[in-house]
């Protein structure tokens, strides 16, 4: 079939029949640089050559899709989930906020992916699939209380869960030394995250750092 349009390209065009780009693909020339396409999604719309090579091409429902997502995000403004996030990093990133030195302050950092609302609010998603996070429930880092902002290091706690959680968070005297848990960890060469884990669920700070 493309045998016949061919006929019909003027001399330096290249012919683009059948070939796909992105969500369109490419039934025949139209003239004047113009290309019918059949999109994905089953619509069929004349395209301009340069138009082709640009961005994500599709019938248009690729913007329409893009902006519908836009839209739908921006429901979340305002939102627990978004209050959520939003505390997370003005504890881990802004100086001026008032408990700082117990996040930012002592080394907690937010992961790459969680630095944008849209990244958390997918991790949030995979508990909660329409992005509502429940009342009884917070953002709590875990197994390792020292440890960051991240999808390896987090969970979602009741009150009490998280309450058992600080055990590891304050600083422990043993042997007539204090210091934190993560620097006990280290002086023990056991891992901070094991070390915490094991102090959370009650253990005496001896047995924590001494048993294999
Ligand atoms: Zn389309």
């Amino acid at each position: 079939m493309a045998k016949s349009y061919l006929k019909k390209l003027p001399g330096k065009l290249k012919d683009l029949t059948n070939k796909r780009f992105g969500r369109l693909v490419v039934i025949r020339y139209l003239g004047k640089r113009m290309w019918e396409c059949v999109c994905d999604c089953g619509v069929t719309k004349p395209v301009f050559a340069s138009n082709l090579k640009r961005g994500a091409p599709s019938c248009g429902c690729y913007r329409r899709e893009w902006i519908g997502n836009r839209r739908r995000i921006h429901g979340f403004f305002g939102a627990r989930v978004y209050h959520i996030w939003d505390a997370m990093i003005q504890r881990c990133r802004n100086p001026k906020f008032r408990f700082y030195y117990n996040y930012g302050g002592r080394g907690i950092y937010v992961c790459q992916e969680w630095l944008r609302f849209t990244g958390f609010l997918a991790w949030v998603m995979l508990s909660f699939p329409d992005g509502n996070v429940p009342e009884h429930l917070s953002l709590d880092r875990y197994p390792d209380n020292d440890g960051p902002y991240s999808p390896d290091n987090c969970r979602w706690a009741t009150r009490k869960e998280q309450g058992n959680n600080t055990r590891a968070n304050r600083l422990w005297t043993y042997q007539g030394k204090t210091q934190s848990i993560t620097q006990w960890a280290r002086e023990y060469g056991k891992k901070p995250s094991k070390v915490s884990q094991r102090i959370n669920s009650g253990w005496s700070i001896h047995k924590a750092l001494t048993t294999p």
